[in-house]
């Protein structure tokens, strides 16, 4: 089971995702995450990657699609894969539809989180004072937006496009209310 777990920035998708992989057991497979750990190891990429989040830009597509190429195997020897913040445009999904189709799997659901931007600009300045990272700055968030509008949101497209359920969810609310409509999302999308 190949499931993405979709939306804008703030929208909620890593706190989601870390209660799916409890509960159905799927590897949360967070981009963004990986990213920031290459940033901390300080290695040369990790200095090219850490100013390009900082500056709220997306990294290039070969650059992430190498990474999740040679981490998505293993995952997959599992129950199944939540991938979270991939793939972020049209060429990456293109990528990941290529990797799966050699293993014979395919996208079986993607959920998408709606949360109105008001709400999302207020729950990423409210993160920038909790958790201090560095594209939570006003100046990040507003590119952070643009890019999600510009190439993110077409992936969306390009799913349902394949026919793959694309699943609404309505983001806003407490973790627990918004885990309850996901939950009987994935309930139904799995059976
Ligand atoms: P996230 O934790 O998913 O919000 O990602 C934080 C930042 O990491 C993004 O703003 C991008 O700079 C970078 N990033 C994460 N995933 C991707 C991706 N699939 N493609 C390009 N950049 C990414």
């Amino acid at each position: 089971m190949i499931g993405i777990i979709f939306g804008p920035p703030g929208s909620g998708k890593g706190t989601q995702a870390a209660r799916i992989e409890d509960e159905f057991g799927l590897k949360h497979l967070s981009t963004g995450a990986l990213l920031r750990a290459e940033v901390s190891r300080g290695t040369p990429t990790g200095k090219e990657v850490g100013r390009v989040m900082a500056a709220g830009d997306l990294v290039p597509d070969a650059l992430i699609v190498d990474i999740v190429r040679s981490l998505l195997p293993e995952a997959e020897e599992g129950p199944g894969v939540l991938l979270d913040g991939f793939p972020r445009t049209e060429r990456q999904a293109q990528a990941l539809d290529a990797m799966l189709a050699d293993e014979g799997h395919r996208v079986d659901f993607v959920i998408a989180l709606e949360v109105p931007e008001a709400a999302l600009i207020d729950r990423l300045l409210h993160r920038a004072a909790v958790e201090g990272r560095s594209d939570d700055t006003r100046e990040a968030i507003t590119e952070r937006m643009h890019e999600y509008h510009k190439l993110t949101e077409a992936v969306l497209d390009h799913y349902r496009r394949q026919g793959v359920p694309v699943e609404r969810v309505d983001g806003t609310g407490s973790p627990d209310e918004v885990f309850e409509r996901v939950r009987r999302v994935i309930g139904i999308s799995s059976r």
